[in-house]
Formats: C-alpha cells, structure tokens, sequence
C-alpha cells in the first residue's frame, strides 16, 4: 500500500484534488493514495490527528480550514506565516505547514502570458485566498500593486503589513493592467464591484474562482478583456504540494488539459 494523502475540507465531496494528485503520481511513477476527509465544523484537529496516528503523511486542506491548520502545525514556511493560512500539511517528527497558493497563482499567471513583472496589479478581496497570494505577487515583481474589498479595513491591514495601497471599491482609478479577483463573490453569482472603466481598461482579468462562469468573467468579456478562471492555479497549487511532500515536481500541462476537457 502506498504512503496516505489526502484533502480535508466541509464540504469535500466536489474536490478535484484527488484525481489530480492520482495522476501526478502515476505521472512521476510515486506510489501513494489519496483521499477525501469530510470534517464537522470544529473537528479539524480531531480528523487532522486521527489522519497522522494511522500513518497518514501529507494534507491538502481547503475551505473552511486552513487557518486551523495555521494554528494546528508545529511548524510554519516564512509563506504561511504571511498568509497566516495552510493549505499543505506534511507530517513527520513535527508537523509542517505550509502554502501553495501564492506560488500557484504566480505560475498559472505566467503560463497564461499574464505576467506579473512590473505589471500595475489590482487584487480584489482580503480573505484566506488574498492572504495567501499576495506576498507571491511583491515577490514576482508587480510594479504597483492594490487591494481592494468590501470591508476596507480588512485590506488596509494587508496593505499595512505589505506595503502596498488598499483601496474600496469606489475609489478604484483604471490604471491596472491585471486585475484578480480572489473574493468568494462568484460563488453566490454575485460581482465583487469593480468598476466598468477600472475592468475595461485592463489587459487580463483572473478569477480563482474555478467550474463556473463568473459574473466578474462575463463582464470582462463583454469589455473584450482576456479572461482566465482558477483552474491552472488548482493545478499549480496542488503540484507544490506534490513537491512539498515527494520531492518531485509534476507536470501540469496535461493534466489542465485532461481536467479542461472533463
Ligand atoms: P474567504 O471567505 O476567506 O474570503 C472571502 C472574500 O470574498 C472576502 O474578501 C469577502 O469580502 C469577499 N466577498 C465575498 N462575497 C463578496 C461580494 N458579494 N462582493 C464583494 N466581496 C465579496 O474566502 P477565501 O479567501 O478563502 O476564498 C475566496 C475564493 O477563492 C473562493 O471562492 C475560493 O474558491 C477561491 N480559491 C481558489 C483557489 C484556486 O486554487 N483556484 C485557491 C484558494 C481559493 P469581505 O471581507 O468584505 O466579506
């Protein structure tokens, strides 16, 4: 039997990562399994433990737990103590916890040709998902770089702490060049309220928001803007992880390719 992986989450059901991680591993020929664990609200730790006392070696976790699994790790990488938020748990004589997300975004960004480098960047929303991606994004070089979201306060905070601007909607001037949305508003068929011109004037709009159309996307059609939804970000993710636990790093190509087409 191979080492045990497996993505905690609530709900988990839907999750795309085990079939991804299967196809990693029959790809660089790694014998592992990998799982769903559905936890109750609360019982993140119990599932975590319960995972690694039967051997368990490496968790993917997703909504709504990865700033549990923050506090649950023994030990954090220098991007999941930024992003105060874990979404890879690797398991050994201590637990290690780190964050996938701001590398996966980066990647996706740059196999799309949307490119970070001295790009004027606007980043909608400071949750779980902002936090992760936004030390990636000053690292991958954005020659400005704005967060906005409907609590302001929330993304002054981040600003504070990366010095970067924060910003309300309203306020937004169209001046960026990629424009990503890492709010959860699509999920409710809803628009985070970006304004038109801000939208119309950019030359990529992103949305990690994955297997649906988007309000946000629709409206950067309509302004004939380039599009992209966060499906190569899953993959990228989950290919980090992949490394993080095996030490070897998968190909993504086709497996975007092969999910696409699903
Ligand atoms: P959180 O719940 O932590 O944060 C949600 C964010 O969305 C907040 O900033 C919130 O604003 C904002 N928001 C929600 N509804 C609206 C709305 N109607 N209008 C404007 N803003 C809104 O979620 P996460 O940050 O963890 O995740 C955000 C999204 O990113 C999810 O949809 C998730 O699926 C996706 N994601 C995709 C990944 C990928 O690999 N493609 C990886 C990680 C996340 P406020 O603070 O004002 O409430």
């Amino acid at each position: 039997m191979g080492e045990r992986y497996a993505v905690i989450g609530q709900p988990v059901a839907h999750s795309k990562s085990p079939w991804i991680h299967a196809q990693f591993a029959r790809a660089t020929q790694q014998d592992l399994e990998y799982g769903c664990i559905e936890a109750p609200l609360g019982g993140f730790t119990r599932a975590a433990d319960e995972f690694r006392d039967g051997g368990g070696k490496g968790l993917n976790v997703t909504l709504p737990f990865k700033e549990d699994a923050y506090q649950y790790c023994a030990q954090l990488t220098p991007r999941a103590r930024d992003a105060r938020a874990v979404n890879t748990i690797r398991f050994g004589t201590e637990t290690f916890g780190d964050n996938t997300d701001g590398v996966g975004l980066v990647r996706d960004l740059a196999r799309l040709g949307a490119d970070v480098r001295g790009s004027r960047v606007l980043l909608m929303g400071a949750g779980g998902a902002a936090r992760g991606v936004v030390g990636a994004l000053v690292e991958a070089g954005a020659s400005r770089l704005t967060i906005a979201n409907r609590n302001e306060s929330k993304a002054r905070e981040i600003a504070t702490r990366w010095r970067i601007s924060a910003s309300g909607y309203e306020a937004l001037l169209p001046e960026f060049e990629l424009v990503i949305n890492a709010t959860s508003a699509g999920l409710a068929g809803e628009s985070p309220g970006v304004p038109p011109d801000v939208l119309a004037r950019a030359k990529h709009a992103y949305d990690m928001v994955y297997g649906r159309d988007t309000p946000f996307l629709a409206a950067a059609r309509a302004a004939r803007v380039p599009t992209s939804d966060g499906l190569g970000m899953l993959v990228e993710q989950a290919a980090e992880s992949f490394f993080v636990w095996r030490g070897v790093r998968p190909d993504t190509a086709p497996v975007l390719r092969e999910l696409r087409g699903r």
